[in-house]
């Protein structure tokens, strides 16, 4: 295999002390990995007056993967909104040109009592949120706030959305559906939406021509929100446009516990860098004293090493190290232990 490159942006707040840890875990398990380190956020801004430098998301794009940390704290507060240190995250969002985002809701079996679930909703769980991140309400024209002829204020969003924008996620999600238990769910509310009416239509044609071997289903965006508290475990892959992935991919973060647990994956075309960060931010409150759990962080990391590096067997193996340790009994403050972050992540790699 030709040498692979990570780029890690640790970020603000508790970011590079998780990243910290992600990184021990990865120069054990795949030591032949090499690491650059760049700065994202307020650490960016701090040193270079932008949250990220043109030289950094150069770099971010000639690499194999990118981890990030997390941005922001209230340090920034008052720093301009295009200074801010969350335009960072954006802007290498948008530089890398990522357009899936990648949110698992799985319930590692040693913390299924920790969750705020009946054990026979969440036993078990494990699923796999694909979000559309580049077109819809977020971005279609036109947009605005003005007066319309008769006189009355309004407001109004365009939900947009093109066949090329539908195809290229609704593969990646085809992909991962691959990977897993083979079955799509595709949401949208093509009852009352032209555009839903238009996901709906592009993605049974885009199973037609690339979809062999997935069991596609559709469902209307709010049965799917009272579906995911109700029976869960019904789903392998959830597929979704941009606003209705967003608010879903919130309510199945949820179902799981800790937010310290969670990671996600931003993909763009094949054989470009994805982007790979934990759902949490930068959580000013606890940033500094080594309390942080870096499970998400980790488990970042193990989504790149699927996903970018072509490393199934040492994802695998990792995953197994997460959930041995939690087997054995490693818990940081927000699982309710008192293992520091270091701690954690040796408890991890002796599972390994
Ligand atoms: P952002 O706007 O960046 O998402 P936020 O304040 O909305 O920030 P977080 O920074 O994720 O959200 O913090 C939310 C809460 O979760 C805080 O109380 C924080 O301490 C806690 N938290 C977040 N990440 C972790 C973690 N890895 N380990 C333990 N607690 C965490
Ligand atoms: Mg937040």
């Amino acid at each position: 295999m030709s040498s692979q490159t990570v780029l890690l942006l640790p970020g603000d707040g508790i970011g590079p002390e998780v990243m910290a840890q992600a990184r021990r875990v990865a120069e054990i398990l795949v030591p032949d990995i090499k690491f650059e380190t760049g700065l994202v956020g307020g650490a960016s801004f701090d040193m270079h007056g932008t949250p990220m430098a043109d030289e950094t998301l150069e770099k971010a794009r000639h690499v194999d993967a990118v981890l990030l940390g997390a941005v922001g704290g209230p340090k920034w507060n008052n720093v301009a909104r295009d200074k801010r240190p969350e335009a960072g995250l954006l802007a290498i969002r948008k530089g890398l040109d990522v357009f899936a985002n990648l949110r698992p809701a799985y319930c590692f079996p040693a913390l299924v009592d920790a969750s705020s679930l009946k054990r026979e909703i969440i036993e078990g769980l494990d699923l796999m949120i694909v979000r559309e991140l580049t077109g819809d309400v977020y971005f279609g024209e036109p947009r605005g706030i003005d007066v319309d002829d008769e006189g009355y204020r309004r407001g109004y969003d365009t939900a947009l959305y093109t066949h090329p924008e539908i195809e290229r996620v609704t593969r990646v999600a085809f992909d991962i559906a691959r990977e897993r238990k083979g079955q799509v769910c595709s949401v949208e509310k093509s009852n009352v939406m032209e555009s839903g009416l238009f996901w709906r239509q592009e993605v049974t044609l885009a199973h037609a021509e690339f979809g062999a071997g997935i069991e596609l289903t559709h469902m209307y965006a709010d049965a799917c929100a009272m579906e995911l508290v109700r029976a869960p475990k019904q789903f392998d892959v959830i597929l979704a446009g941009n606003l209705f992935g967003d608010i879903l991919s919130d309510e199945a973060s949820m179902l799981t516990g800790s937010i310290g647990m969670l990671p996600s994956a931003s993909l763009g075309s094949p054989g470009t860098p994805g982007l790979y960060e934990p759902v949490h931010g930068s959580a000013p409150d606890i940033a500094g004293q080594g309390i942080a759990n870096p499970c998400a962080m980790i488990l970042s990391l193990e989504m790149a090493l699927r996903w970018s590096l072509d490393r199934e067997k040492a994802a695998d193996a990792l995953f197994a190290a997460v959930g041995k340790a939690l087997e054995n009994g490693a818990r940081t403050k927000d699982l309710g232990g008192d293992l520091s972050t270091e701690g954690m992540a040796d408890a991890i790699i002796a599972a390994l």
